[in-house]
């Protein structure tokens, strides 16, 4: 992995273990648990931030084990096409992206054939995904950059990822993780709703994307962070939804400071429960 594509993580030295307090629904049920969340800036350390990471990884660990095919849920065969897909599926399903991608990929193989792609037809192959000309011009634009300075390869490298047009450092986290298997921390939505729901980090470290990186950086080991963030994604798609968690059907229940946010009764949360993700 190249230094430029790993956020400058901080050791354990630099964490503070803050009380949250003031979570937004952290009421009820919840008010009774063990609540920590993780700071970055500060040197202080103790029993507590040990505690934090053990706590994090055994939730880790069991959400490896209730999902052991965790990985994206957008179809690609390399790099482009994942960058691709990324780009295509914001604001609609992954479901209604995997539906148009092969014909894209058909008309389209590559950055050099995409950027001379004809932008009607275009259009026409992914007006399902929505906003389809936006996305054309962001697919023309990103085409043409990675022909222009990359000569039509995806550079494995954030600092050059986050230069393409469309291309954010969730989407360039995405793509070094799962596409080149260099360690990436995605913080979207789910991974910045789960880490403060369990305590992993305060809310305001959570909804700076690049804090909530170096923060859950330094509580787990680098090869572990792509799989870390896709099964927070996946167990967020599932079970911890963002309206109603399925509290009471939750496998990591008794480490959440935020049990009780949902149903807590077995039967009632079981069927908040979904078998596939963003369908
Ligand atoms: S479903 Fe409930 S108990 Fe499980 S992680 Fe989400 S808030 Fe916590």
């Amino acid at each position: 992995m190249t230094g430029d594509a790993t956020p400058a993580v901080q050791g354990l030295q630099g964490i503070t273990a803050t009380p949250i307090l003031t979570g937004p629904r952290l009421g009820g049920a919840a008010s009774s648990r063990n609540l920590y969340a993780i700071g970055v800036t500060t040197t202080d350390t103790g029993r507590r931030d040990t505690a934090l990471v053990r706590r994090a990884r055994k939730v880790d660990r069991v959400l490896a084990e209730t999902y052991p095919d965790a990985r994206p849920e957008l179809d690609f065969s390399s790099p482009f096409e994942l960058l691709v897909v990324t780009v295509l599926s914001a604001q609609t399903t992954d479901r209604r992206v995997n539906a148009v991608s092969p014909a894209l990929f058909a008309a389209c193989p590559d950055a050099a054939a995409l950027a001379a792609a004809d932008r009607t037809e275009l259009e026409e192959i992914i007006r399902p995904t929505g906003f389809f000309r936006a996305k054309t011009d962001s697919l023309l634009g990103l085409a043409a950059a990675l022909v222009e300075r990359f000569d039509g390869e995806v550079p494995p490298r954030l600092d050059d990822l986050v230069t393409l047009p469309g291309v954010g450092r969730k989407t360039a986290n995405v793509v070094l993780g799962n596409a080149f298997g260099i360690p990436g921390i995605t913080v979207d939505t789910h991974v910045a709703r789960l880490t403060h729901r369990l305590g992993w980090l305060d809310e305001a470290t959570a909804r700076q994307p690049v804090k909530a990186e170096h923060a859950l950086g330094a509580l787990f080991p680098r090869r572990d962070w792509t799989d870390m963030c896709q099964r927070l994604i996946w167990h967020g798609r599932r079970r911890c939804h963002a309206r109603t968690p399925a509290c009471g059907a939750c496998p990591v229940s008794r480490w959440c400071p935020s049990y009780g946010l949902g149903p807590t009764d077995p039967v009632e949360a079981e069927k908040l429960v979904t078998t596939q993700g963003r369908a």
